[in-house]
Formats: C-alpha cells, sequence, structure tokens
C-alpha cells in the first residue's frame, strides 16, 4: 500500500462508521488537480538541469486550497497527494476556510547553491503562476522550504502579476507581510496539544517526559515551547544523531549546539543515541516531527510512550497504528496536532487580505481558542463514537467537507 492509498483507507474507515453517502467518499477519493511540471534551472556551472515539480489541488470545497511546498529527494506524486488529503482534512478539523493542497519539488536542496536554490525555488512560482493566488491556492513551507524561499516563490508570482498580493503565499518574514507567531506556530500547536492533553490526564509538567525525533522547524520550537510549559524534554534526535539525558535537556543550548557543529552528536551533559532507538525510550510522550513513516511494522513494537502527538504529518503507518491502538498507546493524529501552522497561516492571509496587522499575542490567543475547539471537539466524538482520536478528527472533519459538498451539488 503506498502512502497516498494509506491515507485514503483512513477516510473510506470514519466514513463507513459513521454511514457518510458512500458518492461523497468517492468524490473525496479522488483529488480534484494534479499538477506536475518539468522546472529548468541554469546550475552554476552553466549546465542546465530539469527538476520535477508537483501540486495536488485535492480539495476546495470549504476554500481556497491550502498546504505547504517541500523540497526532499523523496517527493513523488504519491507523497503529495497524501499530504494534500491530510492538509483537506486538517483545515476543516480546525474549522478555517480553506480546502486543501501540498506541492514539493523531487530535489536533494542541500546539494543547491543560494543561487541554484532561488532560481529553482522562482522557477516553481513560475510553472505554477496560473493555477495559485489568494483566492486559488496560497502555497507555504514545509520540510527543507523555509520563509526566503517563500519570498523568492511571492516575488516571482508579484513580477509575473505586475501587482502586489502578499495573501499568494504564507509563511513569509515579516517585512513581506508575514504573521508574527508563524514560525513557531506548528510548534506552538503542538505544546498547546500537550498542555491539553495532560489536563485530560491530570498530569503535571514535571513528572512528564517528551522525546522529539526531529530538531528542524517544528521540532525546535515544539521542544522549546513544550520545556516552556515546566514539561521535561529528555531527547531530541536530526536525521544523522540522537541525545538523551533522563533529567532532561537545554532545548536552546542544543539549538545552538547544532548550529555551531551540524548536528547534536556530542552535545555535553547528554548521552549520544542511535537515531532509532529515541523512539523505544521509556517516556510519557512521544513526538515525531520529522517526516513520514517514522514508527513503523519494524519498530512499533519497541515503542514505550503512553502517548504520541503526531507533530509531522504521517508519521505513524497505518499498520502501525493498529498495533498502537491495541497497546492502549493514545495517538494524538497530525491533522489535529500539528494544525497549528496551517491557523496561523490562515491569520496570516486575514492579515494580507485586510491589511491590519496583529500583534504575537493576539496571534497566540486566537491559535489557542481554534485549537482548543478543535481538540474539544475531536475528543468529545471519538468519547462519543468510542474510536480513536485519528478517526474521530475524520469523522469531525469528513462532515464538514461533506456538508459544504452536498450544498453546492443538490441536484446530484
Ligand atoms: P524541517 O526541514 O525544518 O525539519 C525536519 C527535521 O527532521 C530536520 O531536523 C531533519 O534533520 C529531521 N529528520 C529527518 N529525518 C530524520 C530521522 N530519520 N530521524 C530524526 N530526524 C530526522 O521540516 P519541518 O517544517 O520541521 O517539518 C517536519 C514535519 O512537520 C514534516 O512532516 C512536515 O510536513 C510537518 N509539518 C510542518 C509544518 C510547518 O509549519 N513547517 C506544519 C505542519 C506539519
Amino acid at each position: 500500500m503506498n502512502i497516498f492509498e494509506s491515507a485514503l483507507s483512513q477516510i473510506k474507515k470514519a466514513g463507513t462508521s459513521v454511514m457518510i453517502d458512500p458518492d461523497m467518499i468517492a468524490r473525496l477519493s479522488v483529488p480534484d488537480k494534479r499538477i506536475h511540471v518539468s522546472i529548468p534551472v541554469q546550475m552554476d556551472d552553466g549546465t542546465v538541469q530539469i527538476f520535477q515539480g508537483y501540486r495536488t489541488q485535492y480539495n476546495n470545497a470549504r476554500g481556497p486550497y491550502k498546504g505547504g511546498v517541500r523540497f526532499h529527494p523523496k517527493v513523488d506524486e504519491n507523497e503529495v497527494n497524501a499530504l494534500a488529503l491530510w492538509m483537506t482534512i486538517k483545515c476543516a478539523v480546525a474549522n478555517i476556510p480553506l480546502g486543501g493542497a501540498k506541492g514539493g519539488i523531487t530535489v536533494d536542496p542541500k546539494r543547491l547553491s543560494q543561487g541554484e536554490l532561488e532560481r529553482l525555488s522562482r522557477g516553481y512560482s513560475k510553472a505554477m503562476y496560473d493555477l495559485i493566488g489568494p483566492d486559488q491556492d496560497i502555497p507555504a513551507p514545509d520540510v527543507n522550504t523555509n520563509e526566503q524561499i517563500m519570498a523568492w516563490m511571492l516575488d516571482e508570482y508579484e513580477n509575473i502579476a505586475r501587482h502586489k498580493l502578499p495573501g499568494a503565499f504564507t509563511g513569509k518574514p515579516l517585512a513581506l507581510g508575514g504573521s508574527l507567531g508563524r514560525e513557531a506556530a506548528t510548534g506552538q500547536g503542538g505544546a498547546n496539544i500537550l498542555r491539553y492533553l495532560a489536563k485530560k490526564k491530570n498530569w503535571t509538567p514535571q513528572e512528564t517526559t517528551v522525546a522529539i525525533q526531529g530538531f528542524g522547524n517544528v521540532g525546535y520550537h515544539g521542544a522549546r515551547l513544550i520545556q516552556d510549559l515546566g514539561y521535561k524534554v529528555v531527547a531530541l534526535s536530526d536525521s544523522r544523531s540522537a541525545i538523551y539525558n533522563e533529567e532532561g535537556l537545554d532545548v536552546s543550548a542544543a539549538h545552538v549546539y547544532k548550529q555551531q557543529t551540524n548536528g547534536l552528536s556530542g552535545f555535553p551533559d547528554a548521552r549520544d543515541l542511535k537515531n532509532d532507538e529515541l523512539l523505544s525510550l521509556p517516556v510519557s510522550v512521544l513526538i515525531p516531527a520529522a517526516l513520514e513513516n517514522a514508527i513503523n511494522d519494524d519498530n512499533v513494537s519497541n515503542i514505550k510512550a503512553s502517548v504520541i502527538i503526531e507533530l509531522a504529518n504521517g508519521p505513524v503507518s497505518n499498520t502501525a497504528d493498529a498495533v498502537l491502538a491495541h497497546n492502549d498507546v493514545m495517538v494524538v493524529p497530525d491533522v489535529l496536532a500539528n494544525a497549528g501552522g496551517v491557523i496561523v497561516s490562515y491569520f496570516e492571509w486575514v492579515q494580507n487580505k485586510t491589511q491590519q496587522y496583529w500583534s504575537e499575542d493576539d496571534v497566540h490567543h486566537r491559535l489557542d481558542s481554534l485549537l482548543f475547539d478543535a481538540f474539544e471537539d475531536v475528543w468529545n466524538v471519538s468519547v462519543q463514537h468510542n474510536t480513536s482520536l485519528r478517526e474521530a478528527a475524520y469523522i469531525v472533519a469528513i462532515k464538514k467537507i461533506v456538508d459544504a459538498l452536498a450544498l453546492k451539488h443538490s441536484q446530484r
């Protein structure tokens, strides 16, 4: 089963359990539009290399398409489709008026110079020009893309349009219409989710230990903000290394160390682990914040955490998810746990459209309010239907999307 097929099986399962019209599930089982482009880029040595770029516009029943752009060697159509489907579900769970999309380029950006990366980013924006825009489809950062890349893409877009349209991209630098609080928003949302869950479980921060896989945008800000709430972050990892101290790590110092040494290995006051060992630590909460399928058939039986908060998209395979459920490991699904990013992207888009800019405090309060409501909705549905939080999140989302679709297709 490829990753898109496994994403589809989540839709079908939730649809069947609450008896959604099968025609509607069939409608939700195919993306609206799949775009595949070739992007020629002039390399620094004078040669021209052709890169493959993708954008899947999955569903816009509830609002313009919305979703990040990923730069990674493993990007392909199936991955982009799955991520676009999850975005559709996520926006509906968060109850924001946006649909779902995702994009990507098959590339290892670490092998490109800054100039090559800029030309590639501009090439993507140019190739997608007709299909994206503030009321059509709004890209944002994802793995290996950041505010600088959004700035290049927006500049290319506005040069072609010949007018200012800052709402065409989110995750922009502040100077170009970005929102306060956007960079840390996904991690902030993850920290909020841990706070809501701890309340349900009567956990105190001091007795709750957390291990986080992935130390990029989401993992770093998540770790930092979770530590700020008083929880003990005992383990961190990146693609090459992992570190552990059962008394707790200093997340900010680890971040500085990673910037200086390009890794986590050898960090003072911590023990080096093999990368995969982080997943099997005896912690209260495990947070995958790297890539898909981190928890799979090969390692699921080693998991000792009692809760998994999915800050990455799709970090638990379907079969591993069933094993976790059987072992009473609670999983807060990606479509809820990492929704902080798209919620603040939505705020950025609203600010661009209204030309009124909010304080960081305002952004935090609004994020807390939307995410808390989404968490309560999902929690209550899971209690009511006696389902996992994942299935509950899909039920909440599919009902909203189907309501919107039905209103548009009353002649069906
Ligand atoms: P990023 O590129 O900033 O960071 C990714 C991190 O994962 C890096 O530290 C990398 O070293 C690490 N990594 C890769 N393979 C690993 C492995 N095998 N073990 C441990 N670490 C590994 O990307 P990001 O923006 O932080 O995104 C991370 C995840 O969060 C992705 O699944 C992404 O789709 C999801 N997400 C991101 C956002 C956002 O706002 N950026 C929003 C929602 C979801």
